[in-house]
């Protein structure tokens, strides 16, 4: 049968729509038909200056994916015809005896040096039809939501677990606690919705675009939660909504800037956790960012935590299937408004879209 692919030839060019002949799912592989793919920030910087993990082009992207189950191989049984299911970005590497990913792997895909992500090294969801190998059936990131859930919900699975697995790596770090979340983009707005989920005491949300800052609180705030642009001032106001605490329990980085580390490490006190969730990458590779701390009075005396989350495995995968189809992040279609949907043949306007100051969640629809 025929699949419709959109080929990246380079970054910065427009999408090529190709027809290429797709077969029948072997033993173990499922055939998947692609229902709403969703754009990472990821995706935008690929289009605007590639990615060394894509080694060949042209590239086929999009990681976000809910898909319907269109055909099942032969001793396939966990999954049939007609599923609705959702997949991740960082998959097994494909050899079952890996340590990482194989059959008796930890599952820390991420840490594994041959580790791989669709859209980067495996073709990514900006095609009709994909195959998945028996691996990637066995092992990866693909779950089944009820059908009641909808493509548009299932479609948050991969950027929602990202975020989860930063709000969960330490235990008791955001019920009943002071959380301060600096950004406001997507992850930012999974992190507010996820804290409040999670019975945070407060969330202080910090942005420097007000724009993107006015519609997350509209969006998505509460009687908990407290916005604040950032000003030459932040440290001290962001102090002072802690009160009575003199910190902030938690401290997610979820802007891509130095400025926001350095806000973070300004904020820690006892007992904080920050989570270094978004990684700074700029045209000439990763800057370093050097900070210092005391082992003795800072991490043993004072309690604080210094951990990173990139990526998701099937941890998070497993947190943000469970959080989706329970209902617990009420307001998250709220992510994608109606300047944000775009049919397939106009990917290149919904990347673009996707890079706009205010914007959360682009959808492209399949069907
Ligand atoms: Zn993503
Ligand atoms: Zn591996």
């Amino acid at each position: 049968m025929k699949n419709l692919v959109y080929l990246l030839d380079a970054p910065g060019r427009e999408f090529r729509a190709v027809e290429e002949e797709i077969g029948e799912p072997g033993p173990g592989e499922i055939r998947l038909r692609t229902l709403r793919t969703s754009v990472c920030q990821s995706d935008v910087v690929i289009w605007n200056q590639g990615l060394p993990r894509i080694r060949s082009w042209p590239a086929v992207i999009l990681h976000e994916a809910s898909c319907t189950v269109d055909a099942i191989g032969p001793g396939v049984s966990r999954f049939a015809v007609g599923d609705l299911v959702a997949l991740g970005c960082d998959i097994p590497c494909g050899d079952r005896d890996c340590i990482y990913c194989g059959d008796k792997g930890t599952g820390d895909w991420t840490s594994c040096p041959n580790t791989q992500a669709t859209g980067h090294e495996f073709p990514g969801f900006a095609r009709r039809y994909a195959i998945l190998p028996s691996w990637f059936v066995d092992l990866g990131p693909i779950v089944k939501f009820p059908a009641a859930i909808g493509p548009d919900l299932a479609c948050h699975l991969e950027p929602l677990a990202c975020n989860l697995e930063g709000m969960t790596r330490v235990n008791s770090c955001i019920e009943n606690r002071v959380v301060v979340l600096i950004g406001s983009g997507s992850q930012g707005c999974y992190a507010l919705q996820s804290a409040q989920a999670m019975g945070a005491r407060k969330v202080i949300l910090v942005n420097r675009g007000k724009s993107r800052l006015e519609r997350a609180l509209r969006d998505f705030g509460d009687t908990n939660t407290v916005g604040l642009a950032w000003d030459e001032n932040i440290i001290e106001r962001v102090r002072e909504e802690c009160s009575p605490f003199n910190e902030p329990h938690f401290v997610m980085v979820n802007a891509s800037a130095e400025p926001a580390y350095r806000l973070a490490t300004a904020l820690m006190g006892y007992g904080t956790v920050l989570d270094a969730h978004a990684g700074v990458k700029g045209a000439s590779g990763k800057p370093r960012i050097a900070h210092e701390i005391d082992l003795n009075t800072d991490i043993h005396y004072k309690l604080q935590c210094f951990q990173a989350t990139h990526g998701s495995t099937m941890r998070g995968i497993g947190l943000a299937a469970g959080f989706i189809a329970e209902g617990r992040l009420p307001r998250l279609s709220r992510m994608t408004d109606a300047s944000e949907r775009f049919p397939h043949g106009r990917l290149l306007e919904a990347i673009k879209r996707a890079s706009d100051p205010d914007s959360l969640k682009v959808i492209v629809e399949w069907d």
